[in-house]
């Protein structure tokens, strides 16, 4: 069967294996056939070998983490054959350490976590895959066109989850929520926040394309300028840059009681000046919490496929710029200026 491959650490060894191994029963009860991988940063670094591992005494990773397929055969009967199916990226580490031992493996200590498609495990960028049960989330059937994209909404899931469970540390009625960035994940923090009754700005510095467009489909507000020059303080602002002036300008910017949720992944590397000392005083005066969050556990992936299924599913649509078929497969992992989500197709 076909598997899109990359050999770990080695910058643009990307290949579509023809051949490549049937999954191993090992993988899980539950057989599915690929319908869609999406496609973001995470596999782009991996690509680039700088970050990814392969599974133990394997050469190659088959990468792939946003997954979407229907269920082939399950002889468990959590699911139908037909069902849409995804993936749980994330499996405990073997310990466990106190989190995994809970199923909290998004919040894992010693780091011995494993990734399909990025650490230890393979992707799910091949015509078949196997999933256990306990990380197989069934899909509302009309998700069909746009199911990849419940990983990216697994990640803004947990990261909403969050900031209600560090809200609920006071009485907390937040209104006002900024979004800075508008890629996948900042659209979809976006779109939660709306499902929450919140009074939505997005800020991106792109002035054309769909974003500007998508945010208003929201009833959200689109901004392009600074952070800094916003001339309102948001309660909560979810980060989905990454870019560290942006970072420093939402910690400053967030109102009293506020919660910043740092959800981009900097490069690291350039240092910027900074006055550390009044940003730890408004910290401190205002009662502000600064945190970050990555991955999503069952209960994440769960919220998500709900959070999905009610959206209108014509704007989920329009999040995804390019499908791209697999004879193609190489220019799925070409970004464009104008992309949003890219999807590589198995179908076509
Ligand atoms: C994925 C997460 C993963 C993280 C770190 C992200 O792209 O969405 O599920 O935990 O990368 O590997």
């Amino acid at each position: 069967m076909r598997a899109v491959t990359i050999s770990c650490g080695v910058p643009d060894s990307l290949l579509l294996n023809e051949d490549w191994p049937e999954p191993a029963p090992e993988e899980g009860a539950i057989l599915v056939e690929a319908l869609a991988v999406g496609i973001c940063g995470t596999d782009q670094e991996i690509i680039q070998g700088h970050y990814g591992e392969a599974p133990p005494g394997q050469d190659r990773l088959v990468i792939g983490h946003e997954s979407l397929g229907r269920v082939l055969d399950d002889p468990t009967g959590t699911l139908q054959v037909g069902d849409l199916v995804a993936g749980v990226v994330r499996h405990p580490d073997p310990l466990p350490c106190p989190s995994c031992a809970v199923d909290e493996w998004d919040m894992c200590r010693n780091g011995r976590y494993t990734e399909h498609g990025i650490k230890g495990l393979p992707g799910f960028a091949r015509d078949r895959w196997r999933v256990q049960p306990k990380f197989a989330v069934g899909l509302d059937p009309v998700l069909a066109p746009v199911g990849m994209l419940l990983e990216p909404t697994s990640v803004v899931a947990k990261a909403w989850d969050h900031i209600e469970r560090i809200g609920a540390r006071t009485e907390w009625k937040p209104q006002t929520v900024l979004v800075t960035g508008a890629g996948p994940i900042g659209l979809l923090a976006a779109l939660l926040a709306t499902q929450r009754g919140l009074n939505v700005h997005v800020l991106d510095r792109s002035t054309t394309g769909a974003k500007p467009d998508l945010v208003r489909a929201l009833g959200a507000t689109y901004h392009t300028v600074p952070v800094n020059e916003l001339d309102f303080e948001p309660d909560v602002v979810v980060e989905c840059t990454g870019a560290p002036t942006v970072v420093l300008d939402a910690m400053c910017k967030v109102g009293p009681t506020g919660i910043v949720c740092l959800t981009g992944v900097s490069s690291g590397g350039r240092t910027i000046d900074f006055d550390a000392g009044a940003l730890n005083r408004s910290l401190v005066l205002e009662n502000n919490v600064v945190f970050g969050s990555v991955n999503a556990n069952r209960r994440h992936w769960d919220q998500a496929a709900d959070a999905l299924a009610r959206a209108e599913q014509s704007w989920l649509n329009r999040l995804i710029t390019r499908r791209v078929p697999m004879s193609d497969f190489t220019m799925a992992y070409q970004h464009t200026g104008d992309d949003i989500k890219v999807v590589l197709d198995f179908t076509s």
